[in-house]
């Protein structure tokens, strides 16, 4: 780890009225992917997180194992290989290898400091200006095309210009600000994935813990149990999910929030509020109720900590010149402009109408690159959780890989289309092909 003074840390980062190729917004799986896929192709490129760190859900609600980062256990190429790269080079404790399954994971268990520290370093490795605590808070737009970005908060007011800008901020807040149309919800109902505050485990007996739950990824036993303590007045969750971290007896709790609260929308304060609150108290319940049962493996187990705020699934999902359906990922379309492919299979969080859908799709489907451009916006591309899909859609391959991928082809055709002088929507999608295979990321 290379030790810096404050001068160096300040030349890495980004300055307000400064222009550059490619601004990318919000630092989670997406963002990151588009950042190191625009500079590694050569781009000045910038990026702003709201928060005061980068790695979005993953670093946010503890420990959780980044899905599809490997696939088969093996790398996935592109902006894949310097980012494991980078977080195994710290160690046993960074990471640890999951499971292979293409159903339930291949994942990379990345503990979230040094997931933090570790995609700082790689940003100044690659050359990416990074800047914390600053939300784009609106477009600076010119006519229909978007040049610029305005943060606004507590600490004042900063602009960014860029030649093309990525919203990866998972709820598209510059995209809608620019003029592109946000689709909320469930066709039926409205309803979203849920928010969940994840929360993290110590003394855990892994063996006997998991010969309890048995082999299933949702354990009826242990659900069957949670159901009758609902039934008492303890706030429970539709699903508890427990994984193995990278320190030992340690496990993160994966959920979906207090059961019977209805329609949670992460945009909206009063729901954030109570989502905060119940999911404080389905973290201390939990304990409370493992000690009561004298849950096998449990026994000794203590509350390490909850996440750092709610992890949320979905938001805005903004309209794109193709809306990606999950016929799309059951019928294995094939698009001509595909930038990427998606691995593994349905996962809801836990909305049980959705959960019909599991394993109906195409293991390693096309997404098409239309998908990530706004409707009715020049000059910006999406990615992440707020591109162009329904809502069945996005509960589709959603995992943090698929999610890195999207980020990635994004921030190739970000770089491209600022080194070709053209808008992402002007660029010819083959020479984003053809840069994704020469990075080793994906063929087509
Ligand atoms: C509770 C939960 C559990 C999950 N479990 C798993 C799992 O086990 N494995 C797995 O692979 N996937 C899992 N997922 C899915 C996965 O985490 C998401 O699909 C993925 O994180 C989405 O990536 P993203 O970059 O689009 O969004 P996010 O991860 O939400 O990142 C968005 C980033 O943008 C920032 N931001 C927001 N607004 C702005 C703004 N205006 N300006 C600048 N920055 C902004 C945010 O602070 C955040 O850092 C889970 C999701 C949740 C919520």
């Amino acid at each position: 780890m290379a030790k810096l003074t404050k001068q160096q840390v300040l030349d890495h980062i980004a300055h307000s009225g400064q222009k550059y190729d490619v601004i990318v917004l919000g630092g989670g799986p997406a963002g990151i992917g588009a950042a190191l896929a625009s500079a590694m192709c050569g781009a000045e490129t910038c990026i702003l997180e709201e928060k005061a760190f980068f790695g979005g859900v993953a670093a946010v609600s503890g420990w959780m194992p980044m899905n599809r980062v490997l696939l088969n256990g093996e790398m996935r190429g592109g902006v894949f290989t310097p980012f494991v790269e980078k977080l195994r080079s710290y160690g046993t404790g960074a990471t640890r290898q999951g499971k292979t399954s293409w159903v339930d994971g291949d994942g990379l268990h990345i503990h979230p400091d040094y997931l933090r520290y570790g995609m700082i370093e790689l940003f100044e490795d690659i050359g990416v200006r990074y800047r914390l605590h600053s939300p784009g808070t609106s477009a600076i737009m010119e006519g229909k095309r978007i040049i610029g970005v305005n943060c606004d908060g507590k600490y004042g007011h900063a602009e960014f210009y860029a030649n093309v800008i990525i919203d990866a901020s998972g709820d598209g807040d510059v995209a809608v600000s620019a003029g592109a149309e946000a689709m909320m919800g469930r066709d039926t109902d409205g309803a979203f994935m849920p928010v969940t505050l994840g929360f993290v485990i110590s003394n855990v007996d892994y063996d006997r813990f998991y010969e309890y739950l048995g082999p299933e990824a949702v354990s009826p036993r242990f659900m069957d149990l949670m159901r009758k303590k609902e039934a008492e007045g303890y706030a429970v969750s539709g699903f508890y999910a427990f994984d193995k971290t990278t320190v030992p007896g340690v496990v993160s709790v994966n959920n979906s929030g207090q059961n019977g609260l209805g329609i949670i929308n992460a945009l909206n304060l009063d729901d954030l509020n109570v989502a905060e609150r119940t999911g404080l108290q389905v973290a201390m319940d939990f304990i409370q109720i493992v000690h009561e049962e004298k849950i096998p493996g449990l026994e000794n187990c203590e509350l390490v900590r909850t996440g750092q705020a709610l992890g949320v699934r979905e938001t805005r999902r903004i309209r794109g010149d193709y809306v990606y359906d999950i016929t799309d990922a059951q019928q294995g379309r094939s698009f001509p402009d595909a930038v990427l492919r998606r691995y593994g299979t349905v996962d809801t969080g836990g909305l049980k109408e959705e959960k019909n859908y599991h394993g109906s799709v195409q293991n390693g489907h096309d997404f098409p690159y239309r998908s990530l451009l706004p409707l009715g916006v020049e000059g910006m591309l999406i990615a992440g959780r707020c591109a162009s899909q329904t809502h069945l859609g996005a509960t589709t391959c959603k995992s943090m890989g698929n999610m890195m991928a999207m980020g990635q082809a994004a921030g190739v055709a970000a770089a491209l289309s600022s080194q070709e002088g053209c808008t992402p929507r002007q660029l010819d999608v083959r020479k984003i092909q053809k840069k994704l295979h020469e990075m080793n990321a994906e063929r087509f």
